[in-house]
């Protein structure tokens, strides 16, 4: 195996939730290393074409923009869940707004309209329908700016570095069959996806667009893909959780 490689935080994915966690990490100083097993820019991030919900408009409009999503939701709505989505949505936007994203306007102001249970007109699109694009457009471009973030597209993350018990690093493989061992303080999962689909402890072969999840060697389940659930997914989800601390 080749010798370690040390960064303080390896970033599986360069989704929209892997880049912007990258920005926010290095903006603290850290070292971060971002892979995606294909082109920067290639992933479900660069093809969601509606819009971002949002209340811009001050509390008021939190208030009620968090009982349209609980009301909408007929019951399966985590309250908690939704209270930080729309409490820290205006914050995130004014972030994606500095960092150069181009959300439609009219008149000079942001656009917004209104769709599905929304009671006010409150979703943002940018270029039409190519919203997820251009966020992904922008967090790429600011990622590059920050020195200390490396990005490396065309590698997959086979496994995790496990060391006493705890995850230590992950193990890459580039598209040229280089294998690389790069030690972290912590490897955080960002590839696309919250389903678990446990496929079997040996020999089973991961579906396209999942991580697969390996600990000991051992193919131990995927995370990133939707699917069907199994008495493994406690396991998975708790090998997981272990891998993001
Ligand atoms: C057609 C379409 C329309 C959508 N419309 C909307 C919408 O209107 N509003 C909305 O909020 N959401 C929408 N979505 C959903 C939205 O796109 C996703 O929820 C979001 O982009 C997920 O971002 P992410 O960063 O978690 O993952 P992704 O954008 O999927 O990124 C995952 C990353 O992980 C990488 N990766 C995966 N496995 C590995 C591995 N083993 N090694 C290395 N890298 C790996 C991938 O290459 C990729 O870079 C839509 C999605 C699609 C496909």
């Amino acid at each position: 195996m080749p010798e370690f490689e040390e960064t303080d935080f390896v970033i599986v994915g360069a989704g929209i939730a892997g880049l912007r966690a990258a920005i926010g990490l290095a903006g603290d100083g850290a070292r971060v290393l971002v892979v995606t097993k294909e082109a920067l820019g290639e992933s479900n991030t660069n093809y969601a074409q509606g819009g971002i919900a949002v209340a811009m408009s001050g509390e008021e409009d939190v208030a009620l923009h968090l009982e349209d999503t609980v009301n909408a939701g007929d019951g399966l709505v985590n309250r908690e869940a939704a209270r930080v989505l729309v409490e820290e949505g205006p914050q995130r936007v004014e972030e994606l707004l500095r960092w150069g994203t181009d959300f439609d306007r009219e008149g000079g102001q942001l656009m917004l309209t209104r769709e599905g249970a929304h009671s006010r007109n409150r979703i943002l699109h940018a270029h039409g329908d190519a919203t997820g694009a251009e966020i992904g457009r922008s967090l790429l471009r600011h990622a590059r700016s920050m020195p200390k973030i490396t990005l490396t597209e065309w590698t997959t993350t086979l496994d995790l570095l496990v060391e006493g018990g705890e995850v230590a690093g992950a193990v890459l493989l580039s598209r040229e069959g280089e294998v690389r061992q790069v030690r972290s303080r912590a490897v955080l999962l960002a590839s696309g996806g919250a389903g678990l689909r446990v496929l079997g402890l040996e020999g089973a072969v991961p579906v396209e667009g999942g991580l697969p999840l390996m600990v000991g060697g051992k193919i131990i389940g995927a995370i990133g893909l939707s699917g069907d659930t199994s008495e493994h997914d406690g396991q998975c989800a708790r090998a997981g959780a272990e891998a993001v601390q």
